[in-house]
């Protein structure tokens, strides 16, 4: 039914669906020629404990396009996703955050870092996800337990059983888990209580308007009071003024992500940063 409804909608000509349509069409060849060409790049954004002392970093996918210069995720991870292109960009966002954690780990003043990932829900559920990983991380020396993968509520709510699953073989191989934009989410407390976690991290809209915003500064309260009953630590995203790192750290946060510390960089700058954050 939806589906001949689908089909009809399409018969009437409209020139703006029309364009949408081709804009896809075109940037689906250009995200395939993207990997062939080799025109992504990670960017690293800092993550600081509540002493500003840089404890890590978030990698950030960029496009760095021909004609239409640096392109932000949030244009093509939904497309790469549709077409099943986010499986091999993430095997090849998985292999750059390996090599950058195992030349990290040489380093002592960098050995320390943390690396987080974002993996979307086709790449986790991929047959073979494991062995994949497995096979990266001794092909490259990268510390497993530096590294982080950041998983959302819609990836863990389908399928719980073999969600918990994949989530412990990972967790054997010491690969750690953050739940991404926690709170926006529909998760129930007793399937976090079954997950292997190690961090929720709270979704930057609540942090946002933490100051002015009564609700959200609840929100912010229960989601680091769950933390602590769980076990979990809990990490700010968002974090952009003195006054919303000062309210954080007071009510226990320890770890922080945001334009105050640091934006998402490429790995020179990202590197300089941390000269001087160390200092
Ligand atoms: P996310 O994982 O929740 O990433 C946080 C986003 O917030 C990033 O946007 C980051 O640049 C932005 N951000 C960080 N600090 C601040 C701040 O203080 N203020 C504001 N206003 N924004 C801040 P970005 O880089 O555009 O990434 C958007 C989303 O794209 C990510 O959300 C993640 O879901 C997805 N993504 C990024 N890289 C990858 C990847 O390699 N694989 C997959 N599957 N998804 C990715
Ligand atoms: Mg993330
Ligand atoms: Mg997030
Ligand atoms: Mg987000």
């Amino acid at each position: 039914q939806a589906k001949a409804a689908g089909r009809n909608t399409l018969c009437f000509f409209d020139p703006a669906m029309q364009a949408a349509a081709t804009e896809r069409a075109a940037l689906h060849a250009d995200l395939h020629r993207a990997l062939r060409d080799r025109q992504f790049e990670l960017h690293y954004q800092v993550q600081v404990d509540e002493k500003r002392r840089p404890i890590g970093a978030e990698a950030l996918l960029r496009w760095r396009h021909p004609a239409r210069g640096l392109i932000c995720p949030s244009s093509f991870i939904g497309l790469a996703e549709e077409t099943g292109l986010i499986v091999p960009i993430g095997i090849w966002v998985l292999r750059t955050a390996c090599i950058q954690l195992a030349a990290w780990a040489a380093r002592p003043e960098a050995a320390h870092l943390r690396l987080a990932v974002n993996v979307s829900a086709r790449q986790f559920r991929q047959a073979g996800f494991t062995d994949q990983l497995r096979e990266l991380l001794a092909a490259t020396g990268a510390p497993a337990d530096r590294l982080k993968l950041e998983l959302t509520e819609s990836t863990l709510i389908e399928d719980a059983e073999a969600v918990v699953e994949r989530m412990e073989e990972l967790r054997a191989l010491g690969i750690r888990f953050s739940l991404d934009d926690f709170g926006t989410g529909y998760s129930s407390l007793a399937y976090l209580k079954r997950l292997p976690l190690s961090q929720l991290k709270i979704d930057q809209s609540f942090v946002r308007d933490v100051m002015s915003d009564a609700n959200d500064a609840a929100i912010v309260e229960t989601i680091l009071g769950l933390g602590c009953s769980l076990g979990l630590s809990v990490i700010a995203e968002g974090v952009e003024s003195e006054d919303q790192f000062a309210f954080l750290t007071a009510r226990g946060c320890r770890e922080h992500q945001g334009y105050l510390f640091g934006r998402p960089m490429a790995l020179r700058d990202f590197e300089a940063l941390l000269a001087v954050l160390h200092d």
